[in-house]
């Protein structure tokens, strides 16, 4: 029998390899290699005019980008936020010293349920923070009037929303302030990096100097800031991986086309939904496996995938609220909608260069799931 060819469930994109050489040649020629050089600044406008922001801060990488980003609101309280994401979004908050209030999902595009947010505001509400769940966008609409409406800030988790546009406005757009990673993982990646879209010029200075130690001058150290800034062989990797972003983004569109031919319309499965006005970039393959309808379930397909040499991955699994690492403290039961949807959901292998013939080996199998259930 032949090996199986092994198919990881994302594989980072690079630009040709000359390509890179001669970006990073003038870092030898200047030895200045870190501390806000001019690739970082080169990253910082080419990122603003792509994502269409204001202002935009970069980062060592996503998490500390909304980390830092808490911390320069100066927020005191509790923050509305959603259990199905990835750890960074809740430890964000906790490293702040602010409370997560976990708050439940639309169960069609698996973001923060605008009905359910009302309810969970109290007089220690002092932001939300929602997150646009694999380009999946929020309902920023009715978002943000509720924060208007009580005084709210709302700061966006858009790690999986890089590139993306709603009704022709930029991701970087949205809320106080949107928040994106450029992880190895991602559509867009600077090896490790991340950046902060926002409007306000003040709010740009504290996250400056936030991620510089807090320090303000040669002699004066304002803040109690951390150590996030990019450096300039990772702002080198976003330069040029960024002239390449789109045709990345094109080719993972046939990939999404291609699963979609084999997948949709079987009873028990759901795909992302269609969100009028969006430009998606096609950041993850999500498929929700309801047990009963599909005759398997999602740790069946998971398993199933395995033997076949195809790495799924169980994304978002478990709930945030039920981490080890905050043990009773919050009930996943509360979320009810989050809590099935993590039950049910496997994000399949989705890059740009990810064989079409591969997207069909890999819903053979999971369909083949369905017929030899029980098998
Ligand atoms: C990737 C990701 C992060 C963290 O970004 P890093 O760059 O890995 O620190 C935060 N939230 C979500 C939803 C993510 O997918």
């Amino acid at each position: 029998m032949s090996e199986k060819k092994q198919i990881l469930v994302t594989r980072s994109s690079l630009p040709p390899f000359g390509e890179y050489m001669e970006e990073i040649r003038p870092i030898w020629d200047s030895h200045w290699l870190t501390n806000m050089g001019p690739k970082h600044r080169e990253l910082q406008e080419g990122l603003q005019a792509y994502l269409g922001a204001e202002r935009l801060e970069l980062f060592t990488n996503g998490h500390m980008a909304i980390e830092l980003t808490l911390q320069a609101l100066e927020l005191e309280g509790e923050v509305i936020t959603t259990p199905f994401t990835f750890a960074s979004t809740t430890h964000a908050i906790l490293r702040n010293g602010l409370e997560p209030v976990f708050c439940d999902i639309e169960p069609g595009t698996y973001t923060l349920d605008p009905a359910k947010i009302e309810e969970r505001i109290t007089e220690k509400t002092c932001a939300i923070l929602p997150v646009h769940v694999y380009g999946n966008f929020c309902d920023t609409e009715a978002i943000e009037a509720i924060a208007r409406r009580h005084g709210l800030k709302v700061v966006y988790d858009a790690c999986h929303a890089f590139g993306e546009t709603k009704d022709g406005k930029g991701a970087g757009t949205f809320g106080d302030v949107s928040c994106f990673s450029f992880h190895a993982t991602k559509v867009f990646n600077t090896i490790e990096g991340g950046a902060a879209c926002f409007r306000e010029e003040e709010l740009g200075r504290r996250l400056y100097e936030l991620k510089n130690f807090g320090i303000h001058g040669p002699e004066e150290v304002s803040a109690v800031g951390a150590n996030a800034k990019m450096n300039e062989f990772c702002a080198a990797m976003g330069i040029c991986n960024l002239r390449h972003v789109e045709e990345e983004i094109a080719k993972r569109e046939q990939v999404d086309a291609r699963y979609r031919k084999h997948l949709s319309g079987v009873p028990g499965l759901t795909l992302n939904p269609d969100q009028a006005g969006l430009k998606r970039n096609y950041s993850y393959f999500p498929v929700l496996f309801d047990p009963e309808a599909f005759g398997a379930d999602r740790d069946e397909v998971f398993a199933a995938l395995a033997e076949e040499g195809v790495g799924a991955r169980k994304y978002f699994y478990p709930l945030t609220s039920a981490y080890s690492a905050f043990r009773g403290k919050y009930d996943p039961e509360e979320t009810p909608t989050a809590l099935r949807v993590s039950r049910q959901v496997l994000t399949l292998p989705m890059y740009g260069e990810l064989e079409l013939a591969d997207v069909d080996r890999i819903c053979e199998t999971v369909l083949r799931c369905r017929e030899g259930a029980g098998a």
